[in-house]
């Protein structure tokens, strides 16, 4: 018998709407430029080349409707609204339709990024995390299970600060659809319960700053909310 030396904080469960039930959260996988007129706007073009990722740690995430701090380091904190879906069980070297039963549910989440960073370490060829798993960096709203709604039909996907919106497109501008995102990780991990996935933001980020209360929304789902700290 073992006894660990200190306790690790308790990873965030997502709630699932309308149930009593959570879903864990273990590892957690990002889309980067995934909307054409949001790659423009960093100066990229896009290409259907391949997707690419970054990844946050769980233990940064939180759940909709807090307060966080304006995080260190930056002068750049950005809102980058996003679609997320959960897996739902395991699922390698996926074919679309496998991808699409691996999917538990779908729900509104923020990717917060310290741009001014990420500039940095792009133009120096040097790796995300600091720019992208940001304390608190993560923000989860609860999910809606995948039999009670779909991400197709191009349904609304929007994001506003202080009550003026900033983002505004529809799921139809998803470069990677949600099963092509599937097919293409799963074949780089072995998927499994407890993976969600952002499927990257449309144009229009932008910073904020202390006080700022930021509100995302995509048709059907429950909205994501995030205060940064008017004290910081
Ligand atoms: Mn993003």
């Amino acid at each position: 018998m073992t006894n660990p030396l200190f306790s690790l904080p308790e990873p965030i469960s997502i709630p699932v709407s309308g149930e009593d039930s959570v879903y864990p959260v273990g590892r957690i996988f990002c889309v980067g430029l995934n909307y054409a007129a949001h790659a423009a706007e960093m100066g990229k073009a896009v290409d259907r080349e391949a997707p690419f990722y970054f990844t946050k740690s769980p233990g940064n995430a939180i759940l909709t409707g807090q307060t966080a701090p304006y995080p260190p380091g930056t002068e750049d904190y950005h809102h980058e609204m996003e679609l997320a879906f959960a897996i739902g069980r395991p699922v390698f070297r996926a074919d679309p339709e496998q991808a699409m039963d691996a999917i538990l549910g779908y729900c509104c989440a923020l990717d917060m990024t310290r741009r001014d960073l990420q500039a940095a370490a792009r133009s120096k060829q040097r790796p995300w995390d600091l720019a992208k798993d940001v304390e608190n960096g993560a923000v989860f709203a609860p999910l809606t299970r995948a039999g009670d709604w779909s991400p197709a039909d191009g349904k609304r996907i929007h994001l506003s600060v202080n009550g003026e919106i900033r983002q505004d497109a529809t799921l139809a501008e998803l470069i990677w659809k949600i099963d092509e995102i599937v097919v293409n990780l799963s074949s780089y991990y072995h998927l499994r319960p407890g993976d969600v996935i952002l499927t990257g933001t449309p144009a229009g980020v932008g910073p904020v700053v202390a006080g700022d209360r930021i509100s995302g929304e995509i048709e059907g789902l429950d909205p994501v909310t995030l205060t940064i700290d008017p004290a910081e």
